[in-house]
């Protein structure tokens, strides 16, 4: 069952989380472990993150700098499908603009198909790091919308190759991202809500937002993105706290608040493990009341740990 089948067929919220790939040169078990943690807990569906491919410089023997570019997490599609037929679970490969033609996302998508897998979170990616500007391939897409359009064309067995005749529509259900307090690089909310209104009209049948830890900041988006006129459900994206150092790098890594209350709570706190503790309790708390708000899901960061969400979801659900 697609995505959007499974938010129109459930009662209550559904429990989903986000694993990334291993880095290269590490075993699928360390992604079957996290996810171990958590298959007692009947996740809806698992999202698999994508890596594009970096340029780094590695210091030679002569002393000059080689460039090298390369992929530290590969393997997402392989390992969504690996997932797929080890837990009989339904799952969400994110696709790219940045970093990938049109050609190459359509032949991933075309080995998703074969592989049985139907749904898809459409992104942008973010500007290649070390740079401020999002730039696209020379063949690929510049907006999520025009990606999420090439895959509305698959549906309709419209493939780049205008002359293909007799061709197999594909069935994608796509989401994409929502940002609550804002993609960094939009002038405004508003601007920003209706570039998203863009991406459902183009085909996108969800919203997954980035993680927030201020609830009133989700609720608001939700409203703002009714009164804009998207009208699809919207997914809280939510990430526990997991070390003291968190509440100075995920605002920096995605341009998020985090609140004074929590910013206190991890001050007192000496070690990893006491910040871990709070972040438990601070994200259990925002699961009950967005529960209560009656969100269509919640979907978890879990950065490749899951002990803690483990944890959050008993609390809350
Ligand atoms: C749930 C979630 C999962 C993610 N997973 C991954 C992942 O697996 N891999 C990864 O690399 N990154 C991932 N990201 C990060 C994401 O790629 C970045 O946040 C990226 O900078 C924006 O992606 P987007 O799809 O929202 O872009 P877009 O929707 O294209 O928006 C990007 C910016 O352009 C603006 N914009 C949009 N449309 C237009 C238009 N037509 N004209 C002018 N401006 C426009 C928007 O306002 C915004 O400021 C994820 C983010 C979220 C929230």
């Amino acid at each position: 069952m697609s995505v959007i089948d499974k938010i129109k067929n459930s009662n209550g919220p559904l429990f989903t989380f986000e694993l990334l790939p291993p880095l290269k040169g590490h075993s699928i078990d360390r992604a079957y472990k996290a996810i171990d943690r958590l298959i007692e807990f009947q996740p809806a569906y698992i999202n698999f993150t994508t890596h594009r491919n970096e340029i780094t410089y590695r210091e030679r023997p002569d002393g000059l700098l080689e460039k090298r570019v390369t992929r530290l997490r590969p393997g997402t599609v392989a390992l969504a499908a690996a997932v797929k037929y080890k837990y009989n679970i339904t799952v969400v490969p994110h696709i790219l603009c940045g970093g990938f033609t049109k050609e190459e996302t359509e032949n991933v998508l075309i080995e998703m198909n074969f592989l049985g897998i139907d749904d898809v979170l459409a992104l942008r990616g973010d500007p290649q790091r070390g740079t401020r500007t999002f730039i696209p391939e020379k063949e690929g897409h510049t907006h999520t919308y025009e990606l999420v359009k090439q895959i509305i064309n698959m549906n309709h067995g419209k493939y780049l190759e205008e002359t293909l005749v007799d061709t197999t529509p594909t069935d994608f259900c796509i989401g994409v991202a929502g940002y609550p307090e804002k993609h960094v690089e939009a002038p405004n909310m508003q601007t920003d809500l209706e570039y998203l209104k863009q991406k459902v009209e183009a085909g996108a049948s969800y919203i997954v937002t980035q993680m927030f830890f201020d609830n009133s900041k989700f609720l608001r988006f939700r409203d703002e993105c009714k009164k804009t006129g998207i009208n699809v459900p919207v997914i809280a994206g939510l990430k526990p706290i997991s070390n003291l150092n968190d509440i100075n790098l995920l605002p920096q890594t995605f341009h998020i608040d985090v609140p004074n209350d929590l910013v206190s709570a991890i001050r007192k706190c000496k070690t990893d493990k006491e910040a871990r503790e709070v972040g438990i309790e601070w994200t259990t708390m925002q699961s009950k009341e967005l529960i209560k708000e009656g969100v269509p899901g919640l979907h978890y960061y879990t950065l490749g740990r899951s002990d803690n969400i483990a944890r959050i979801v008993k609390g809350a659900f």
